[in-house]
């Protein structure tokens, strides 16, 4: 997100304030009570004080920030967020989110689209009968195949995650949940909360779920759920998806798909769409095949923190969502109210107004939000071209979606750990017009041999550190070169 792209935002705020006046005035005069009113220097003050602070952030707008997975929103998400903001309303329930519980069903609607679910409507089906948007046809006759049937926003994929594990609790009781060893760590955590036991999976040598090792775990019982990850955090690696979800199926285990980072890339992986390798583009497809499925829009949706989702087959996995309310649900009859499929009660209808907006501009298509995740991936193709050619530097794995590792070679994994962490510091600590923000990410000895590198040594304890960078905003693509010839430079400057 270049400054100038944020340009629309100055008028829009403007408008929202026009909008939010107007509409307040037609319910007659309001004043604040005298108590909310602040003297206007102390006002400004902190917002001095704000300012000063926020610059202790990093520039994750910039190009050159390929760091972590970060990102300003889009401006239609800011004014979707700002303008419903001002009114503040509740997805928890039709009365305190009219307009924006249905916007959120338009929002579950489309990802469930994009997902392969040929749409309907959730389990709202002929209640509330608003009809589909985005472009989503709607259609009653195709519920056997495909999955999507009910879903929510939520505040975070570990929410939504929480949500998909508590379902696969409540479905396969006493089991256990199986995630690879390079899911997020959330997984392992949930179980705990849910008093599920867990079981981590080894990866292979793309960092992708070993599926003899789950076909050796799962026939023997006692799993229960296996969660698949689209996309892991660490390295974007996508398990099988579409090969694991037979063998599941042929020992009655549920599934789960975490795409909570990769979940957009699904938009690029259409047959004939090859900038994704045929086998993830084939595991993507196959999401629509699974029970659950969790997706963060504000990873690769260009949303402000606040909005994941999670999305389940079979509608009926409502009832397990324990739920009566004495004080909400007034005017809206027999309508489904979000709060009663939803662990969270509270929501924010700004969030859920900020995708709605977006989608309205990017609708999930090739054309609209795929447009948005391409040029990322096209800039890991092309940096992992360059770090496999390069003197200083070997490509760690080949990249799955857009998050490329690498590592400077080193006489020793202990001497890789230091450059690696020198390279990061000293690129962060340039100037601020010529800084390079990247990522560490540790690995044990195996793991490097297991992908073919040979780097002799002993790891420290936590593991070596090697660069990670994620080239997830489409203006980091034409930069590349630049970027590349920039971690080249402080990777021979460590030495000098
Ligand atoms: C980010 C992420 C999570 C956690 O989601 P939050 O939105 O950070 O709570 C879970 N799983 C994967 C694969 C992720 O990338």
């Amino acid at each position: 997100m270049s400054a100038a792209a944020m340009g629309p935002l100055r008028g829009y705020l403007d408008e929202a304030m026009g909008f939010i006046t107007e509409w307040m005035n037609e319910y007659g005069p309001s004043t604040p009570h005298p108590t909310q009113e602040v003297d206007a220097d102390a006002f400004h003050g902190a917002f001095e004080e704000l300012t000063t602070r926020l610059r202790a952030n990093y520039p994750f707008f910039h190009p050159r920030y390929v760091g972590q997975m970060l990102k300003p929103p889009h401006p239609a998400a800011v004014v979707g967020y700002l303008t419903t903001m001002l009114i503040n309303p509740n997805n928890h329930d039709l009365d305190a989110g009219a307009a924006t519980t249905r916007m959120e069903q338009e929002c579950v609607d489309a990802i469930a689209h994009m997902f392969g679910c040929r749409a309907h409507r959730q389990a709202m089906e002929g209640k509330n009968g608003s009809s589909a948007s985005f472009g989503v046809p709607h259609d009653d006759s195709e519920h056997e195949s495909g999955m999507c049937h009910l879903g929510h926003l939520t505040t975070s994929g570990t929410v939504a995650n929480l949500e998909a594990l508590f379902v696969a609790r409540e479905t396969h009781p006493r089991k256990a949940i199986a995630h690879s060893a390079d899911a997020h760590y959330t997984h392992g955590r949930m179980s705990h909360l849910l008093n599920v036991p867990s079981v981590a999976v080894p990866t292979d040598s793309r960092g992708r779920m070993d599926l003899v090792a789950l076909e050796r775990l799962i026939s023997a019982g006692g799993i229960g759920t296996v969660v698949l990850t689209a996309g892991t955090t660490g390295l974007g690696a996508v398990d099988p998806i579409d090969k694991a979800i037979p063998l599941c199926r042929k020992y009655g285990v549920r599934v789960h798909v975490d795409a909570a980072y990769g979940g957009f890339f699904r938009l690029l992986a259409e047959e004939g769409d090859d900038l994704l390798a045929p086998d993830v583009a084939a595991a993507f497809r196959a999401i629509d095949e699974a029970d659950s499925v969790v997706i963060d829009p504000h990873k690769h949706g260009l949303q402000p923190y606040g909005c994941g989702a999670v999305l389940f087959r079979d509608p009926n996995v409502a009832n397990f969502y324990d739920h009566t309310s004495p004080y909400t649900y007034f005017t809206s009859g027999d309508d489904l109210h979000m709060g009663e499929i939803s662990l969270e009660c509270s929501r924010s209808g700004a969030s859920a107004a900020a995708l709605w907006m977006t989608l309205q501009l990017l609708p999930l298509t090739r054309e609209g939000m795929g447009e948005i995740v391409a040029p990322g991936r096209r800039a890991a193709l092309a940096w992992a071209e360059k770090l496999r050619n390069s003197e200083v530097f070997d490509l760690y794995q080949e990249p799955d979606l857009d998050i490329v590792s690498y590592f400077p070679k080193g006489d020793s994994l202990a001497d890789v750990d230091r450059r690696s962490g020198a390279i990061l510091t000293n690129g962060m600590k340039a100037p601020r017009d010529e800084s390079l923000f990247v990522a560490t990410y540790q690995v044990k000895p195996d793991d490097m041999t297991n992908r073919g590198h040979d780097v002799p040594g002993e790891a420290p304890e936590a593991g070596a550190r090697i660069l990670r960078s994620v080239t997830m905003k489409p203006e980091t693509e034409p930069l590349i070169d630049d970027i590349h010839a920039a971690v080249e430079k402080l990777a021979r400057a460590v030495d000098a």
